[in-house]
């Protein structure tokens, strides 16, 4: 059991994804399910759609439910996650589907709707937001974002254009989507 201090962001590091997909891999891994407790997804669900070139809009910016969690700062053992080395009793953790610090708006516009709700929900500071690799060495560069600018632009009155990527990257990229919107006339 531990108490909640830290919600920490990362990235899937591939350009597809979900919830049930990333389960799997880490059961794979002898985990007991998946080790995030939120999955923002960016409409393209999978590997097939992703090969397809297909983006399913309304699978943009949803966030899925991962390791479940409430409003208390208790963390029970059947709450705490598994994707920070060291900091898993202590945190929340927030993946979002992509690849090289690329994300679509819609997902960034809910990991701000989430973090601040978050904030609200625990009474957290804007430095308890953290990224995977401000607190682990495996974490190497997730979520590819700079940290500093996303609490500013989470909290404070930064805009997104200005997020600049990781410690690789120069330039936050913001996914404009060129692949095949998947639309149905109705
Ligand atoms: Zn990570």
């Amino acid at each position: 059991m531990g108490s909640l201090k830290n919600v920490i962001i990362h990235t899937s590091d591939s350009p597809h994804g979900n919830a049930v997909w990333i389960d799997r891999m880490h059961r794979k891994r002898g985990w007991k399910s998946i080790g995030y407790h939120c999955v923002i997804t960016n409409g393209i669900p999978d590997r097939h759609n992703y090969d397809r070139q297909l983006y399913f809009p309304w699978t943009d910016g949803n966030v899925e439910w991962g390791r479940p969690f409430d409003d208390d700062k208790v963390i029970m053992s059947r709450e705490q996650g598994a994707h920070a080395y060291g900091h898993n009793r202590n945190s929340i953790g927030i993946c979002l589907i992509g690849k090289d610090g690329v994300y679509s708006h819609q997902q960034m516009l809910t990991l701000q709707h989430l973090c601040r709700q978050f904030r609200q929900m625990w009474k957290l500071s804007p430095d308890a937001f953290i990224g995977h690799y401000e607190v682990d060495k495996q974490g190497e560069t997730c979520p590819d974002l700079n940290m500093d600018d996303v609490r500013a632009w989470l909290f404070g009155g930064r805009s997104l254009e200005a997020v600049r990527g990781g410690p690789d990257h120069a330039h936050y990229v913001n996914a404009d989507i060129t692949l095949r919107e998947v639309v149905w006339d109705s």
